[in-house]
């Protein structure tokens, strides 16, 4: 076996990071590991991304570029698997994973897990493989996302025990926020080893197009206030505080107000639901002539969108680090949201946006109007939000310290 040094493996069962964006159940965590993989591998690391195979049709083998690949483990049926129902799949992708160790005449020295499911397979590696050292990342605490939901799905106890046992034994977990760091530590265990490495954004990418421009390319009024929302549909995204602040807010009275909800839905799952869901507020609440709803918005126009708005809203109930964030404030945009998780971290309250309790309407409405009614603040905060992105939440940043905790670590 050939022992390299600078190679790392990045798990991440359910979020496939060679998927397109935006589509099905992909969100934060799928950016998280392609940008890191992609980031760590132009710093000099060797990276392979593993994830579980959803289709035949897909690739099993992903070349991003000779120092970064994305391989397509299979683990049960090569089809779609809500999360909720992988773990029983776990062991096979553990085999499937020493298999290609042994074929690939590779041992990784360092795998970095990402969700409580890889955490399994991390622990599992270890156990067969003492030499391994772990560094995980949550992306979701089950103990902070089961506070926030009715019904506890079964898998839930298995979950919290698997998230506290990798928090204790891993060689190191990654909190993105101080918030996080505080959730482990006072709802999950004191035990462990805990650091902060916060997200990051493609700050070339987000930030390349003005607001006229933008405007100009989507064929939006220059004299529109947008508020803007892109994520998947969720109930914890809280969309429908969003559009209840939207109706509630006095720029909606100048005739000015357009709200446009961004992200992709399949009719027959349950982000459609909850697009019908809140598509059905929309009208009940009369704004089907200021609210627009473009669908899943591709790599290529989500730039300009953020561009183009005057405030992007984070509404959600509970975010454990939430990218759409950093990618607003790269585009000058400020943010609006919860006051919960790391939107507490990544929003400076009155610096680069505003920060609401979630669920609380009058309160988004009135920030809405606080931001919308005054450009020069407006764009006070914009740029504030650009350079505080650029300082803290690089993925070259992000990479740069992820590779300095590796080397400390081997
Ligand atoms: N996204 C996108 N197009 C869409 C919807 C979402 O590219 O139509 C991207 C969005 O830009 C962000 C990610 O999906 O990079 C969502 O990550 P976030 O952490 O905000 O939320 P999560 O999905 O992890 O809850």
């Amino acid at each position: 076996m050939v022992l390299d040094r600078k190679r790392v493996a990045l798990i991440s069962v359910h979020g496939d990071p060679a998927i397109e964006i935006g589509k099905e159940e992909a969100g934060g965590q799928n950016v998280y590991v392609r940008h890191v993989g992609e980031a760590l591998a132009r710093l000099g690391w060797q990276v392979d991304m593993f994830s579980r195979k959803t289709d035949p049709e897909d690739a099993t083998i992903v070349e991003h570029s000779p120092q970064c690949r994305t391989i397509r483990l299979t683990a049960g049926p090569e089809a779609f698997i809500p999360r909720d129902e992988l773990f029983d799949r776990l062991p096979e992708f553990v085999e499937q994973f020493q298999a290609f160790q042994v074929k690939e005449r590779i041992e990784y020295p360092i795998v970095h897990t990402n969700y409580w499911l890889s955490s399994w397979v991390g622990m599992e590696l270890k156990r067969q493989q003492p030499q391994i050292r772990q560094v995980h990342t949550h992306h979701s605490l089950g103990a902070v996302k089961y506070k926030a939901v009715r019904d506890r799905p079964p898998i839930a106890d298995t979950r919290l025990e698997t998230e506290k046992r990798c928090i204790e034994t891993a060689d190191c977990v990654i909190a993105t926020s101080p918030q996080e760091e505080e959730d482990m530590r006072s709802l999950v265990t004191k035990k462990g080893n805990i650091k902060i490495i916060p997200c990051g954004t493609d700050v070339d990418r987000f930030g390349s197009i003005s607001q006229t421009e933008a405007r100009q390319r989507l064929g939006f009024d220059p004299d529109d206030k947008i508020a803007f929302y892109v994520g998947r549909f969720d109930r914890r995204k809280g969309i429908e505080t969003l559009v209840r602040a939207a109706a509630e807010c006095k720029t909606r009275a100048t005739g000015q107000l357009k709200l446009i909800i961004g992200g992709g839905s399949r009719p027959d799952k349950a982000d459609g639901r909850e697009r019908r869901r809140i598509e059905g507020i929309v009208e009940e609440l009369e704004l089907g002539d200021i609210a627009s709803f473009p669908g899943r918005i591709s790599d290529a126009d989500l730039p300009a969108y953020f561009a183009a708005a005057d405030v992007c809203v984070l509404p959600s109930h509970y975010e454990p680090f939430g990218l759409v964030p950093l990618e607003a404030m790269a585009c000058w945009t400020p943010v609006i949201a919860s006051k919960v998780g790391g939107l507490q971290y990544s929003v400076v309250h009155e610096a680069t946006g505003l920060l609401v309790p979630p669920k609380d309407a009058a309160g988004f409405a009135k920030a809405l109007d606080r931001v919308l009614g005054d450009s020069q603040w407006r764009d006070r905060l914009g740029k504030a939000a650009r350079s505080r992105v650029e300082n803290e939440f690089s993925w070259t940043s992000v990479a740069g310290q992820l590779a300095e905790l590796y080397e400390t670590l081997l």
